[in-house]
């Protein structure tokens, strides 16, 4: 348990020491249904804003940030139970790598692009002009409680929306805080709010006057959003779990390789979307790596994310546990052979011994479901074909990692792969870095979230008008008499294939149409 609720109220604990650390008002139904209306009626003030006004909003959110980091790395410590380091680096400074990156491009990005119309449109101009959506519903998870709302947040805001935010209600403090930033960024009312509660509160959000949603979570709950968002014809970003696998070629720096696996399968506890869940090793390193690996995990620190010395914190909650032990005994059962960790932890909090798992094969929960948890199951191969079919065979298709030295073999598997992201050489890091997409295939979900997702594009196209024997009107305009003639020619000069064949089509054709 790592929150219950009680009369209108959701506890939250720490998942480290179950000790409560704080109470959170569950949002009702009727005051959701006002946030919303207050959100549409700021929209109309937010949406018409310059951007600059927006962008200082956002440095205000970002000098906050910056000025309390040491807080809001505790908190989520103590909420989330991932390691201080962690909240620091993949949370804090995450967070505060997108918003610069928004606040220095934003203006630029949402500028207005023109578009190259050709020859043929001598007196025309085309740009796109890029439209707020909306109210945006944002429904986040508790893996990452604070870098992934802001995330959206950020991007929600410079584009000219507003929006309902729903934490988990795990991370309600987190989100609490959160909703406190928000709040003391002076930003005008009504234009970012906060609401607490479970699938209820979000069912409330969802079923409310929204123009779009951005969900992050469970492929189960992603599918069910999805029904619901088509229903409504709203636009929806799903990005949903992962099963993402690691392929070490034989001529892999094994050192290297196990310290990065390590790290990309077992921070945040391994309860990352794009944790390494499964680990493919050619035959002729497969001994070597796996003492190896398994050699990094016992020397792993496991405790409360507060300590300093701490690699590893707890898991979220009881639930998380129970999963990890029945994909475990699922592939034990089946053959599976455990080279270190394996089961709980007996102490306060949810925490379980950092796991290597060897013989395993695809008939195992643990090599197709989402374990979300710090075990490293890993698996030999002889031909990089078989790698590539086994990493592809999963239901899930966020990211993947290829260790190898030789360029050229990298990038041939990066790109046989079926998933969003494959880092080379790393794992996990630069995670959904702005500049770059963050999208998953297969039931990872669909809808990335660029800047470019919260706007609805507008193309405008302007003529200079007509001046007669200056410039023509539009040739295609009535009467057609004489034309289809000519169109059938304009067809030969445009697209017939070489030059010979263009000129011999009539050019006294293409006059008539300028005259
Ligand atoms: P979850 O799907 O249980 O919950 C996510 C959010 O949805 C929470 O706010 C929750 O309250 C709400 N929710 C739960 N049930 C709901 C329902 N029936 N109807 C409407 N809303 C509901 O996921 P979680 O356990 O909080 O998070 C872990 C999952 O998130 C993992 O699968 C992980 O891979 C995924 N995730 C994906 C990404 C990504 O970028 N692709 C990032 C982080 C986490």
């Amino acid at each position: 348990m790592s929150y219950t609720t009680k009369e209108n109220l959701i506890e939250c604990f720490n998942p480290a020491t179950q000790e409560k650390i704080s109470d959170v008002q569950i949002t009702q139904e009727p005051e959701i249904r006002r946030m919303v209306k207050k959100a549409e009626g700021a929209f109309l003030i937010w949406s018409s804003l310059g951007i600059q006004k927006k962008i200082e909003y956002l440095k205000n959110i970002y000098d906050i940030i910056i000025s309390e980091k040491n807080n809001i790395a505790q908190t989520i410590t103590k909420n989330n139970g991932k390691p201080l380091a962690e909240s620091y680096l993949t949370e804090i400074a995450s967070t505060l790598q997108v918003m610069e990156y928004f606040i220095k491009n934003g203006a630029n990005l949402l500028s207005n692009k023109e578009i190259a119309l050709g020859p043929l449109y001598p007196t025309k101009k085309s740009f796109i002009e890029y439209e707020p959506i909306g109210v945006i519903g944002i429904i986040e998870p508790w893996n990452y409680p604070f870098y992934l709302p802001f995330s959206v947040i950020t991007k929600t805001l410079i584009t000219g929306n507003t929006f309902i935010f729903k934490p988990s209600s795990t991370v309600s403090a987190i989100g609490k805080l959160i909703e406190d930033i928000l709040t003391r960024s002076g930003i005008p009312e009504g234009v970012a709010n906060v609401i607490y509660g479970d699938s209820r509160a979000a069912d409330i959000l969802l079923d409310s006057e929204i123009d779009k949603v951005v969900f992050t979570g469970s492929a189960s709950v992603g599918k069910k959003i999805a029904e619901i968002c088509l229903k409504k014809l709203i636009p929806v970003c799903l990005e949903l779990g992962g099963k993402d696998p690691a392929i070490v070629i034989n001529d892999s720096n094994i050192d290297y390789a196990a310290g990065g696996i390590l790290w990309g399968a077992i921070s945040n506890c391994g309860q990352a979307c794009a944790s390494i869940e499964r680990v493919y090793v050619q035959a002729e390193i497969y001994n070597e790596f796996t003492d190896r690996i398994s050699s990094l995990v016992r020397q792993l620190k496991i405790g409360d994310g507060l300590v300093d010395e701490t690699d590893v914190g707890p898991l979220i909650n009881e639930e998380q546990l129970i999963k990890i032990e029945d994909h475990i005994n699922d592939a034990v059962k089946k053959g599976a052979k455990v080279l270190c960790g394996g089961k709980r932890i007996v102490r306060d909090g949810y925490f379980f011994e950092p796991t290597v798992l060897t013989n395993v094969n695809h008939s195992m929960k643990v090599m197709q479901e989402e374990t979300f948890g710090p075990v490293i199951p890993i698996m030999r191969f002889e031909e990089i074909e078989e790698a590539i079919h086994l990493a592809n065979g999963s239901k899930y298709g966020l990211a993947a990692s290829v260790w190898t030295s030789n360029n050229d073999i990298a990038k041939k598997i990066a790109s046989s792969l079926n998933c969003g992201t494959v880092w080379i050489n790393d794992s996990l890091f630069l995670q959904a870095h702005p500049a770059c997409p963050w999208t998953g295939y297969k039931e990872s979900g669909y809808g990335s979230s660029t800047i470019y997702d919260f706007t609805k594009p507008k193309h405008i196209n302007f003529d200079k008008g007509y001046i007669p024997g200056i410039r023509p009107k539009s040739y295609w305009w009535y009467p057609y008499k004489g034309k289809a003639g000519s169109y059938s020619d304009l067809i030969e000069v445009l697209y017939k294939p070489t030059l010979k064949e263009k000129a011999t089509a009539s050019f006294k054709t293409i006059l008539d149409f300028l005259k």
